[in-house]
């Protein structure tokens, strides 16, 4: 993988001490989205990952709010359909939910029952990995529907926050990493 594309990536990610509450330091991909050459990037490099790795995928399934934004993108690159999890209450219809632990409070995330079938090869997309929280609750969403998870995959892992110890033998990918 280019050091240059990845250098293009890190470059647009811009960080905020004490955000949203003291003590975390916050990753901004707001950069990322504005510089459209920066973006195309980034979505080259995660198509080019997802492509070598895996020969089918039936769907991308992406994480409320910020995997929405790069769910879809690589989805459609893919030539696959994107599938939404959201955070409680704002799916209709039939849903499976699951309560979770963040950095910074708690969550419940919901999918809707008829979102994958069984079998159906899944890779779940997230700006971030921090505790793995987040991705940890994702997993037990599509393991209820008795989807397979190929792969975890996040734009940028915080290796102090220890996510990947949580999701231990989950198939993860990171494309930054920082310390
Ligand atoms: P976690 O469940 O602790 O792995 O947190 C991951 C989720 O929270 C992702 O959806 C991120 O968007 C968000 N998040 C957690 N920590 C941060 C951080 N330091 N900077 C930006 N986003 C974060």
């Amino acid at each position: 993988m280019s050091d240059e594309r990845l250098r293009r990536v890190r470059d647009r990610v811009r960080s905020f001490p004490d955000f949203p509450v003291p003590g975390v330091l916050f990753r901004d991909i707001s950069p990322l989205l504005k510089d459209p050459v920066a973006f195309r990037t980034l979505i080259d490099l995660l198509e080019d990952h997802v492509r070598a790795s895996f020969p089918k995928i039936d769907f991308i399934v992406g994480l409320d709010s910020r995997g929405f934004l790069i769910g879809p993108p690589l989805a459609q690159r893919l030539g696959i359909g994107f599938v939404p999890i959201r955070k409680k209450g704002k799916l209709p219809g039939p849903t499976e939910s699951v309560s979770y632990a963040l950095e910074y409070g708690k969550a419940e995330l919901e999918i809707q029952t008829d979102a994958v079938e069984p079998g159906q090869k899944v890779v779940i997309v997230d700006d971030l990995l921090a505790t793995g929280g987040t991705m940890c609750a994702a997993y037990e969403l599509l393991k209820r529907l008795k989807a397979e998870i190929l792969e975890c995959l996040v734009v940028i892992e915080l290796k102090p926050l220890k996510g990947l110890e949580k999701l231990s033998s989950i198939p993860f990918y990171s494309l930054l990493q920082y310390d």
